[in-house]
């Protein structure tokens, strides 16, 4: 048999990119290689276990998994190996090779953006093996997959340029070893005190032992020789599972290291929740809230859930069953004592234990939520900036709890300052205007838009807070919330507003009702010459600075959501909008005694496409419109 030969590859370009960043000697952050080597070397000893689980044959005469970290000062190597599941060929190559994940682009683009944090983005988009580069100018993987046979064994080198070669090999034992060859600038890392720093700074938690070698005086009776040394494992971080321990032995760095291992985040976490719950079901919990969102957040095929082990044997990532996606930021681990070790993600899907699991998770974070928001409103605050939009989807998707989410729910209003969304619905009911029993709220497509509405004015005038929700998600939210606390959430662009006897005089009345006599023959002239465009005009206590507006009738679609939908792609119901008129408008009134038809014909149509835009609308016939306009500035 000749040997084999050794290929040489290109790196996909994605890969490339990111090899090139890390390579820039100005990288700070450089000890987080070590870190992203140990997590790997962790997951690898898990997933054996996992495969393990239904042969354990494979243990062979190493059953112990570890970690170890290896310095050599002459080689000036720093060495991480593990004895877990290992790569064959086709992983090394797709592993190592490229980055097959999605957001690759949006991540290379936030890594060129931010000069100082970088260190943050790596391990948060899983590029950790790579950053072995960040310290090395030559890296060699040795590995092979627990269930092949010694001849399967494969190297991989590379020196984080272009490319890598890579030989199939006969390699003794299972598992990989990752020897990086240090650059001249990361020879401080050759140092054992640095090593064990790091290694407890990082990855104490972590659940296998990590081992360092020592040197060891050995006993003699002869005083006067220097006495024999023996070199000894030494395990150098607590190597228990973090969620094992109880509360009050685990200190909040540790807290925050599991968090940073399990999440690939490298900021620290908002708050978690940790509970241990024994019952019909018995079963561990650690749940955390990050501070920041991951980047890919909105993708389509973004990750959620959490990890699941099954009598501390880790079982699979992102098991979406135990979250609702409305929770999706939520990282942690769940760790289950009444699921089967070959439990799959089918049977998830059908469990009664899972289902217990999950809805308790769920009320453990809406109580992590509402302390937050009632002990430390700046805290919640920076949580709602960052997640809001995500719990937005709650009351639709999760009816059991619309209650709970709602009261935690936060929009900008006319009552805010800016577009801060803090203002709760909570706060909203207890501040009612007198005889005031709805909600109101305007969507549109910006706050800009929405805090300049005409649809505003009559409130802004009686003094009635108004909620403006401007996000795409609060169309959906007020499809599926429509009542909190006995009060209909009610759209102030939609239907014939009736504000009743809400902060209106007697005189109001008189006039609106003698408004709408002296007006009569006027709405019927403009309903004739726009009959095509509109559904309906009337005269309107709407508005007090604009001459019109144009609101939805109560079946339809609003002209906010009908925008979304066209830009969606999707068919939109076709609806006329309801023209309405400012009786108190010198432009109103100037309609009203206009006698050349064509005149008044023209100055509706201006009267409709300027209602229409001031909402943020388009028109169908820009152009038009805006030589109707101009002929009226010129005869003006
Ligand atoms: P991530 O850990 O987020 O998946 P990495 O860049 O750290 O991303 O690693 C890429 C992939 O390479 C891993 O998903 C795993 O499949 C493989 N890998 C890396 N290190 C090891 C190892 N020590 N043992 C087995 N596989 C590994
Ligand atoms: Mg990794």
């Amino acid at each position: 048999m000749s040997a084999p030969s050794v290929e040489t590859k290109q790196f996909a370009t994605e890969t490339k990119q990111i090899l090139d960043m890390f390579a820039d000697k100005l990288y700070q952050n450089k000890e987080v290689f070590l870190r992203e080597l140990i997590s790997n070397a962790s997951d690898a000893n898990d997933k054996f276990k996992t495969i393990a689980l239904e042969k354990e044959s494979l243990y062979g005469d190493d059953p112990d998994l570890k970690i170890w970290v290896m310095y050599d000062k002459e080689k000036r190597t720093v060495t991480v190996r593990d004895n877990g599941i290992g790569m064959d060929y086709d992983e090394v190559v797709s592993h190592l090779g490229t980055i097959a994940r999605s957001g690759t682009k949006q991540f290379i683009e936030k890594m060129s953006q931010s000069e100082g944090s970088k260190g943050n983005l790596i391990g948060q988009f899983g590029v950790g093996f790579y950053s072995a580069f960040v310290v090395s100018d030559r890296v060699e993987v040795r590995t092979r997959r627990a269930d092949l046979s010694e001849d399967e064994g494969v190297v991989w080198t590379s020196s984080g340029h272009d490319s890598y070669d890579v030989v199939k090999t006969k390699i003794a034992s299972r598992g990989t070893q990752v020897i990086m060859h240090l650059r001249d600038d990361a020879k401080d890392f050759l140092e054992e005190w640095r090593l064990r720093k790091i290694i407890t700074t990082y990855s104490d938690h972590i659940s296998f032992p990590i081992i360092m070698f020592k040197e060891k005086e050995l006993e003699t009776d002869d005083k006067d020789a220097t006495p024999p040394k023996e070199i000894v494992e030494e395990v150098v971080n607590q190597a228990k599972a973090l969620w094992t321990l109880s509360k009050k032995d685990i200190t909040d760095e540790q807290y925050e290291a599991f968090y940073k291992h399990i999440s690939h985040d490298f900021n620290k976490p908002l708050t978690w929740s940790h509970n241990r719950v024994e019952g019909k079901y018995d079963y561990t919990n650690l749940l955390y809230i990050p501070t920041e969102a991951p980047f890919d957040m909105w993708n389509r095929d973004f990750k959620r859930g959490l990890k699941l082990y099954v009598q501390r044997v880790f079982i699979l990532d992102d098991a979406e069953q135990l979250l609702p996606a409305y929770l999706r930021f939520v990282k942690g681990i769940v760790d289950s004592n009444d699921l089967p070790l070959n439990v799959s993600r089918e049977v998830l899907q059908s469990s009664e234990a899972v289902e217990t699991i999950k809805s308790s998770c769920i009320k453990r974070i809406l109580s992590l939520l509402e302390h937050m928001a009632e002990k430390d409103s700046d805290k919640y605050q920076s949580f709602w900036d960052t997640f809001g939009a995500v719990l937005k989807e709650g009351p639709g998707e999760d009816f059991a709890n619309k209650d709970r989410i709602s009261k935690l729910l936060r929009f900008s209003s006319t009552k805010t300052e800016g577009s801060k969304q803090s203002r709760g619905l909570q706060d909203y009911v207890s501040s009612l205007k007198e005889g005031q029993d709805k909600i109101y709220y305007l969507t549109a497509e910006s706050y800009q838009a929405a805090s300049n509405s005409p649809h505003l004015e009559l409130f802004k005038k009686r003094d009635i807070e108004v909620l403006l929700l401007t996000e795409r998600v609060d169309e959906w939210l007020v499809s599926r919330l429509t009542e909190f606390d006995g009060k209909k959430l009610t759209a102030v662009t939609r239907g014939d507003i009736d504000l009743g006897d809400l902060g209106v005089t007697e005189e109001d009345k008189a006039k609106h009702e003698q408004n709408k006599q002296d007006f009569e023959d006027i709405i019927a002239r403009v309903k004739t010459v726009l009959s095509d465009k509109i559904k309906d005009v009337r005269i309107t206590e709407r508005l007090t600075d604009s001459p019109s507006c144009v609101v939805a009738d109560d079946d339809d679609v609003s002209s906010n959501l009908k925008r979304m939908l066209k830009d969606a792609g999707q068919d939109v119901p076709d609806s006329k909008p309801i023209l309405e008129l400012n009786p108190n408008h010198p432009l109103v009134e100037k309609l009203k005694v206009e006698v050349s038809e064509d005149r008044f014909a023209v100055m509706s149509e201006v009267l409709l496409g300027q209602a229409v835009l001031a909402e943020g609308g388009t028109l169908e016939n820009p152009a038009l419109f805006v030589q109707k306009m101009n002929g009226l500035l010129l005869e003006g």
